[in-house]
């Protein structure tokens, strides 16, 4: 099959993942290559907050089909390979590595990045940013009973990162500067861990709010009751 009817998918989270099995489940015939800047083939990221950070599931439960689903379905996977320059005027990609790909169509499913800590030293290389697989296992590494943790971001992702560290022993402390969004975690184990979180909120108004909550107690720059 030539290059022109090639349906090239440049990255290989979810969406990309979704695009090429929906389009071999429908039939279609075209060859389909997916370009992964990670190492890996397609995987899930909520765990990496929730049940693999607490070590409950392990690395093969991630990943959203056995590695053998591509080759079955025709599928082709080139991981590390990032696509570096598209030509759309002669529908051809570059890759990372030099190589020219032609396309018949591209999907682009890049997904979004997590913002940086955007204060000096914001680019550290101890400060993790949970993003990919091996950022939670960095993550789990360091994270063990009794460590001090910072959280820096109090989103749905920031607040259910700070309690499944607390679930694994470590000392957690959240750098608020909104309304945590503990609310989110749904399962009572996991609310129930952020109370051994501290919230530090630099206006110390947020955290006054928050006792006052019956499920769920925080104080400024000290631990919860
Ligand atoms: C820690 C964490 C927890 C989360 N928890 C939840 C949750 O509980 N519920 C929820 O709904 N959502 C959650 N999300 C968000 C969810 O994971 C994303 O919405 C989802 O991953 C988006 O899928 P995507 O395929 O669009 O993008 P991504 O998952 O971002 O995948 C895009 C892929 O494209 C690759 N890529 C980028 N540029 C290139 C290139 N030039 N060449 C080749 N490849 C490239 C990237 O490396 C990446 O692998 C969470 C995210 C994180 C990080």
């Amino acid at each position: 099959m030539s290059g022109q009817e090639r349906i090239v998918i440049v990255g290989a989270g979810p969406a990309g993942f979704s695009a090429a099995r929906a389009y071999r489940e429908a039939d279609g015939a075209a060859e389909v290559l997916m370009l992964a800047a990670e190492a890996h083939h397609p995987y899930s990221r909520p765990p990496l907050t929730k049940e693999y950070l607490r070590s409950e599931h392990g690395r093969a439960d991630l990943f959203m089909e056995d590695p053998g689903f591509y080759a079955e379905h025709g599928i082709e996977l080139r991981t590390q390979t990032a696509a570096a320059e598209l030509d759309i005027a002669r529908r051809v990609i570059h890759t990372d590595s030099g190589e020219e790909l032609g396309f018949g169509s591209c999907v682009l499913a890049t997904g979004s990045e997590p913002v940086r800590l955007p204060v000096p030293g914001g680019d550290h290389d101890d400060l993790i940013t949970v993003r990919e697989l091996e950022d939670s296992e960095r993550l789990q590494s360091q994270a063990a009973p009794g460590a001090a943790v910072t959280v820096v971001g109090s989103g749905f992702i920031g607040c259910e990162a700070a309690a499944s560290l607390a679930m694994r022993g470590a000392d957690v402390s959240v750098l608020a500067t909104a309304w945590p969004e503990y609310r989110a975690l749904t399962a009572a184990q996991v609310r129930g861990a952020m109370k051994q979180a501290r919230v530090i909120d630099p206006t110390h108004f947020l955290a006054a709010g928050l006792a006052n909550d019956p499920t769920i107690a925080y104080v400024a720059a000290g631990r919860a009751a």
